[in-house]
């Protein structure tokens, strides 16, 4: 009698056992949240960076096809500086400084030369950086000398107590620090001023009629084309992210957009992921757009797909701004993201897989 229940035992606990380990046995809820997070390990890639170079009514009517070659020419150019110094073992943060630099020089976007004028015909420029290791940052608003603002960012980031520094102090501090400093004049371009010429020249006609639309010109709809940012992920699984600005064109007393705004414009957090924005700052501040990207992957468990078009495609333009965003997760995962007719961006992957678009498809 004894035997038989052992044996009926034995068997019982080998069948149960045996049902365990088959692939048709029923998974838990639990099972189910260690596949997703496995995939998600599993899709780790060693270092992603993805760049931006600013959203807007980009439409292919508008665009010569030389013009569209320069654009792509030059996003190419500087993810390739960030994506060798990321290949090499350097740090996101550098990857994302040298890759802005390259953007900042040329006079196709609105950052560093090329940047668009305010309503005095002066150009004041905005830029920030921050560092998914440590949540350090760094920023500046409203400069006028400073050759790249995403140096100084990072300067007063590495070198300084304080995280934002503004006007004739941000220039003084660049100064005594050794950055290159350039007269006024050096970020002119001829199409930038004339933009401000149209912009001023819409303004007196809006104020004569009631029609706006009748005045509709996405040239000047757009009086913001060009910002340029970066994301980026390293081999130690930092991540970081920057933006540099000219801000809008025709802007007045000072005003000051997203780009310097840290977790508006630029946000980075090692357990979430790093953001770059751009598009109408003063809603990109009011959503808060890039920290709430991290803090609905961070609190609320949603993927860096999901997050990025809850805050774009939803909570941005319920608010009546626009704009977009380009991140980079912790997995090495990127997502460009936004609610405008274009967006320049381009991303390149640990295989050195380049990517560039312009256009929503
Ligand atoms: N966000 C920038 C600003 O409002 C402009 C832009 O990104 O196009 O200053």
């Amino acid at each position: 009698m004894n035997k038989h229940i052992f044996l009926f035992t034995l068997l019982f606990s080998l069948c149960f056992s045996c049902g365990e380990s088959t692939p048709n046995s029923k998974k838990t809820a639990k099972d189910d949240a260690l596949e997703i997070s496995e995939e998600k390990e599993n899709k780790k890639a060693e270092f992603a960076i993805i760049i931006h170079g600013g959203a807007g009514t980009i439409l292919k009517k508008n665009m010569t096809p030389e013009k569209e070659a320069a654009y792509k020419a030059k996003l190419e150019e500087a993810i390739r500086v960030g994506y060798d110094i990321l290949k090499n073992g350097g740090s996101s943060l550098d990857a994302v400084e040298k890759t802005i630099n390259i953007m900042e020089d040329s006079p196709l976007f609105n950052a560093g030369k090329g940047a668009v004028f305010t309503n005095a015909e002066t150009n004041e420029l905005d830029a920030s950086i921050m560092d998914g290791k440590t949540l350090n940052a760094g920023a500046s608003a409203g400069t006028t000398t400073v050759r790249n603002p995403i140096n100084l960012a990072r300067l007063i980031m590495d070198k300084s107590p304080h995280v934002m520094m503004a006007g004739l102090g941000a220039e003084t501090y660049a100064k005594e620090q050794g950055l290159t400093m350039v007269d006024p004049s050096y970020f002119y371009t001829e199409s930038r001023f004339n933009s401000l010429q149209r912009a001023i020249e819409r303004e007196k006609v809006e104020l004569d009629h009631d029609d706006k639309q009748a005045f509709y010109d996405p040239e000047i709809k757009d009086s913001k084309f060009g910002t340029v940012g970066c994301a980026a992920l390293d081999k130690n699984g930092n991540l970081a992210a920057g933006t540099s600005t000219g801000g809008m064109t025709n802007k007045r007393y000072g005003r000051v957009g997203d780009a310097p705004i840290i977790g508006a414009g630029t946000y980075a957090n090692n357990n979430s992921c790093a953001v770059s924005s751009t598009g109408w700052g003063e809603y990109f501040i009011r959503a808060m757009v890039a920290h709430d990207i991290s803090a609905l992957m961070q609190y609320k468990g949603l993927t860096l797909k999901e997050a990025a078009h809850e805050v774009i495609q939803n909570k941005v333009p319920q608010l009546g701004g626009d704009g977009g965003i380009v991140a980079v997760d912790k997995y090495g995962n990127m997502v460009a993201e936004f609610n405008t007719a274009g967006m320049y961006r381009a991303t390149m992957n640990d295989k050195g897989e380049l990517v560039i678009g312009i256009y929503k498809n």
